[in-house]
């Protein structure tokens, strides 16, 4: 059989305790298999940890899975070993799935340790192949072709990541509503060199002020974090509330002097950016659904803007960025977009459904990420 991985994945592994953002909490979410469900229900000390209706571990108040200790560790682990871990646990963040007749390795995006791997990756983000090459139902498959052009065009560099982002949104768009050989038509015209550089260089015509980048990044927040349950969820949401939450009138030199700060922060984590967009394209495009297609492109642009934000509120309420915060905050929005741990998924239906963001939105945002980071 055939296996394509992520460079990264053989050398990962969890540093449990030295993690700055558990992933044993702020999901509420780790679900049982019927199996293990009843292993679990025969041990009285695991059984009172169980939600047995939903099927998962219960959480406490503070959010965090009930067995996890106070330094980070896992009772269960502690008192029984490795093993009684559920599937879940014991494999999170690895994903491996087979995608026409080809096992697929990858990583999320909501560990903290994977976005460090992923900052210190090679740009181009490798992939390696094993076993005995591409199956024909891989390459023949339009949804693999197209994730290989996205991939492709994310990891042209002669392009700012922005333009890269916001030509791939466009592409996408264009094969919305067509028929198989018109979307291999406008394949053929995204997939050229030539066209990115003609199409993105308009890009820069397009003037786009701070405060209407902000008014769209707010307009999100307050759609996407508005209940109180996700609040309770997000741990830097006291700056967003103090400032998405309101009009707040900001200081336009201030904005300028943050940004720049921010600016020279993120210097050292572009690659980490870049190979961001190119993990949640990989899992997410697994389906010829044009809906998938796009929502994954979606996703990928709020990950990016919607975490850069918050870093600029954090810069812009005088406090230093620490790389954990940095990484948490990746790990943050990537857990509730990748994974749908809150009525993100239900949020972006709405907004597509209703029209609410326009394509001009979209390139607000991208350009927002040009400014952000
Ligand atoms: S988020 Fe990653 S590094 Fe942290 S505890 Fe979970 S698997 Fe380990």
């Amino acid at each position: 059989m055939s296996e394509i991985k992520i460079s990264i994945f053989d050398e990962f592994f969890c540093i449990a305790d030295k993690c700055s953002y558990s992933c044993c909490r702020d999901w509420n979410k780790i679900g049982l298999l019927d199996d293990e469900m009843k292993i679990y229900l025969e041990e009285p000390y695991i059984a009172k940890g169980i939600d047995v209706t939903e099927k998962k571990f219960k959480f406490k108040e503070d959010n965090r899975c009930t067995f996890l200790n106070n330094s980070g560790l896992c009772k269960l682990v502690l008192k029984y070993g490795g093993d009684i871990l559920c599937h879940t646990c014991s494999t999170y963040p690895r994903i491996i799935r087979m995608n026409h007749g080809v096992k697929e390795f990858t990583l999320g995006n909501g560990c903290p340790k994977v976005l460090d791997m992923l900052a210190k990756a090679d740009v181009p983000l490798p992939f390696l192949l094993e076993g005995e090459g591409f199956t024909e139902e891989y390459l023949n498959s339009i949804d693999t072709v197209i994730r290989d052009i996205i991939i492709d065009i994310l990891q042209c560099r002669d392009f700012p990541l922005w333009k890269r982002i916001y030509f791939i949104y466009s592409f996408v768009n264009a094969l919305i509503n067509k028929i198989e050989d018109e979307q291999l038509a406008v394949m053929g015209e995204y997939n050229s060199y030539d066209y990115i550089a003609r199409l993105t260089k308009n890009y820069d015509t397009i003037e786009i002020d701070f405060e209407t980048i902000i008014k769209k990044l707010h307009y999100f927040f307050n759609y996407v974090n508005n209940s109180e349950e996700n609040k309770k969820r997000m741990p830097y949401i006291k700056y967003i509330d103090k400032y998405c939450n309101k009009e707040i009138n900001f200081d336009m030199k201030k904005i300028e002097l943050k940004l720049t700060e921010l600016n020279e922060y993120m210097a050292d984590y572009e690659n980490m950016l870049e190979n961001i967009c190119v993990n949640i394209v990989f899992r997410g495009i697994t389906s010829s659904k044009q809906e998938v297609i796009l929502n994954t492109v979606i996703a990928m642009i709020m990950t990016l803007t919607m975490s850069l934000y918050t870093l600029f509120l954090i810069k812009y309420d005088e406090k230093i960025i620490e790389e954990n915060d940095m990484y948490n905050i990746f790990s943050y929005y990537s857990r509730i977009i990748e994974n749908n741990t809150i009525n993100y998924k239900e949020s972006l239906d709405r907004i597509m459904e209703n029209g609410i963001f326009s394509k001009g939105d979209f390139f607000i945002l991208c350009k927002g990420l040009d400014i952000l980071s």
